[in-house]
């Protein structure tokens, strides 16, 4: 039989289903099995992998995953499509759907029980593009068991995840992810890979958990909070930004004494910031704020 992931597959799997497209849960789906064979590849996914899906829609990615894969967890938000999976998907018998909200799982709980000592686990996603940011947090700061991440999303957020400072598209989102993981655009993805064809090209991003955060941090979420402010308006500088946010806990005098023992420039832009200078900057703050 063909792939899932060909028009007329895809057509035929919709008709027979009554089924119509929900725009509002991201479904595009996709068309084009080279692609997916791409993400597999790049994924590096072979039969000790226990892989983690988000959204297979009708079974398309599913469907190449579990040829490689020793198992693959599927959670879909959408009720219509679980007899539809059922359908695609019964040559496999490495894949188990669930119906859930993907943000309402404990991965932690359920990697604990599904997962065996030796196993690699992966995610592995052509995600839902309105909430790619919240998916992936949630992934990422709840520190999980996982190897890597491969992931299908809207081009320029994955420009925003894997920017290097002075680049237009560094910003709080770079810095967040590239915190917890490397990562890489391994793949460019045109629109007409897609059924119905979204109106933005998308790209896969490669992103390996690290074993430990990039950089050393006092107060995680002091770090992320001075990150953001430092990005509050970008054309203004870090003292500027910095001053407007903390105006209640820090005067301009213990904030320039803090620039200082950090070495950092106040005049500088937080564009121009490394992580690891956010982690300098960071640390210091610590020890002045309440
Ligand atoms: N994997 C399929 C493919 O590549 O053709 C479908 C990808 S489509 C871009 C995104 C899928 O995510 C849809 O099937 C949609 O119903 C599902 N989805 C949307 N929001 C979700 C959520 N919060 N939790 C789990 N699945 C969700």
């Amino acid at each position: 039989m063909k792939p899932i992931a060909t028009i007329t597959r895809t057509k035929a799997i919709m008709e027979r289903h009554n089924l119509s497209f929900k725009k509002s849960l991201g479904q595009n789906f996709l068309i084009d099995v080279n692609i997916l064979e791409n993400i597999v590849s790049k994924a590096d996914v072979d039969e000790e992998c226990i892989v983690i899906e988000v959204g297979p829609g009708i079974g398309a990615l599913t469907e190449q995953i579990a040829k490689k894969a020793k198992h693959v967890y599927a959670f879909e938000i959408d009720g219509r499509l679980i007899d539809v999976l059922e359908d695609t998907l019964s040559p496999y018998d490495n894949v188990t759907v669930f119906q859930q909200d993907i943000l309402d799982v404990d991965l932690q709980n359920f990697i604990e029980e599904h997962v065996n000592q030796g196993e690699k686990v992966k995610v592995v996603a052509n995600l839902p593009y309105y909430i790619t940011t919240p998916i992936l947090m949630k992934l990422l700061t709840s520190h999980l068991p996982v190897d890597s991440i491969t992931v299908m999303m809207q081009k320029e957020v994955a420009a925003r995840m894997s920017a290097d400072p002075n680049n237009k598209d560094y910003g709080s989102l770079s810095i967040a992810v590239q915190y917890y993981t490397t990562s890489k655009v391994v793949m460019n993805v045109p629109k007409t890979c897609f059924m119905p064809q979204p109106n933005v090209d998308s790209a896969i991003l490669q992103l390996n958990v690290r074993s430990q955060p990039k950089v050393h941090v006092e107060h995680e979420e002091l770090y992320f909070e001075l990150v953001q402010a430092s990005f509050g308006q970008r054309r203004k500088t870090l003292k500027n930004n910095l001053k407007r946010a903390y105006s209640d806990e820090i005067d301009s005098e213990t904030l320039e004494g803090i620039f200082k023992e950090a070495s950092i420039d106040p005049t500088r832009r937080g564009e121009s910031l490394s992580l690891e200078e956010f982690a300098e900057l960071a640390n210091v703050f610590n020890q002045y704020i309440t």
